[in-house]
């Protein structure tokens, strides 16, 4: 009886270097399956498409690959990383390392017996440095399991190179930023139609992360879907304290509704066309009115706007509250109130 090769698990981002890792271990005949980690802050929304993702990847690229949400651990490492943060509020070391170990966690229930990723050594100045690659590996307790294919030969040997599941000789020995030998990889292997490398993780955006930063110094406990809805549309904090956000268009809106919870207040004028609110954390009545207004005034413009109607809304059934009152907050009124 034929005697299966041990698998790999596969750290899969989805980008070329992710793609390629996979490609050239699969080459020798090594069975792969791919995980992708996803949290508020990088790939959420394929949770909500799973499978399409899955058929997609597969029929594309031809790897078989599994979504795992991160988010319960991942919102608690990022308040305190042991390695610190990059140049926004991205803890990149930790990220790997959290990821590593939980892809250390899942090879038994996965059938696999080491790890690989599609990391190149010298490619990013943070976490793919080598002291940075060695460290993952270590505080990860991926000792010899975690295997960079595409760097292969400039790393010390792993535990599948050593035992011979793997062919070391046959794997790349790229360095550096230069893309062009992972761009003639994929050409060789016939690997088409892949995303273009670009920043897919909010926590390295200036501006959002900020805003994330900011919400962590403001709150001791952080939940994945209060990260969810601080990404969405435009945000104040009113002055009693309570959360307010305001969809800016038909995708927005129906993203909010979306993400409301119990407890949640939901507001919109219900005769003449304006955003969807959440109000979370609700202080004061003081604080609905200042919601009601703010609602009016990024309504579409029209005779209909400071007349309309707020009505409200809570836990999702409508009831017949309206908000009182006609008020249209100015402009230098809220400018301070923004988040
Ligand atoms: S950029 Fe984001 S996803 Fe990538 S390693 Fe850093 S924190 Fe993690």
């Amino acid at each position: 009886m034929a005697v299966e090769r041990p698998g790999a698990l596969a750290l899969f981002s989805g980008g070329l270097d992710s793609i390629l890792a996979c490609r050239v271990i699969m080459a020798q005949g090594v069975a792969v399956k791919a995980v992708k980690f996803v949290t508020p802050f990088f790939c959420d929304e394929l949770l909500t498409r799973e499978d399409e993702h899955r058929r997609e990847t597969r029929a594309q690229f031809g790897i078989d690959v599994i979504l795992r949400d991160l988010s319960e651990p991942y919102l608690k490492m990022l308040r305190r990383p042991v390695y610190g943060y990059g140049k926004n509020f991205n803890p990149c070391l930790d990220c790997k390392i959290l990821i590593a170990a939980t892809a250390r966690a899942m090879l038994a229930e996965i059938g696999a017996s080491f790890i690989i990723s599609g990391e190149v050594v010298g490619q990013r100045p943070m976490s793919q440095r080598l002291d940075a690659l060695r460290v993952v590996e270590r505080d990860s307790g991926c000792d010899g399991l975690l295997l960079r294919p595409l760097s292969a030969g400039r790393l010390p040997e792993t535990i599948p190179e050593r035992q011979g599941v793997v062919d070391r000789e046959r794997l790349p020995k790229f360095s550096g930023r230069n893309r062009t030998p992972q761009i003639e990889l994929a050409a060789a292997l016939g690997i088409t139609g892949y995303p273009s490398p670009a920043g897919g993780c909010i926590l390295t955006d200036p501006n959002k992360a900020g805003r994330i930063r900011r919400f962590y110094e403001e709150n001791p406990e952080v939940r994945a879907d209060d990260i969810r809805l601080l990404l969405v549309g435009r945000q104040f904090r009113l002055p009693a304290g309570s959360w307010l956000v305001l969809g800016r268009d038909q995708r927005e809106n129906e993203r909010l509704l979306a993400l409301s919870r119990d407890g949640d207040l939901v507001l919109r004028m219900s005769d003449w066309p304006g955003p969807v609110a959440v109000l979370r954390n609700f202080a004061c009545g003081g604080d609905l009115e200042l919601a009601a207004g703010l609602i009016r005034r990024f309504s579409k413009k029209g005779e209909g706007r400071s007349r309309g109607r707020v009505l409200l809304e809570v836990g999702g059934a409508e009831k017949s509250g309206e908000v009182a009152g006609e008020r249209e907050i100015p402009d230098e009124a809220w400018q301070d109130w923004l988040r």
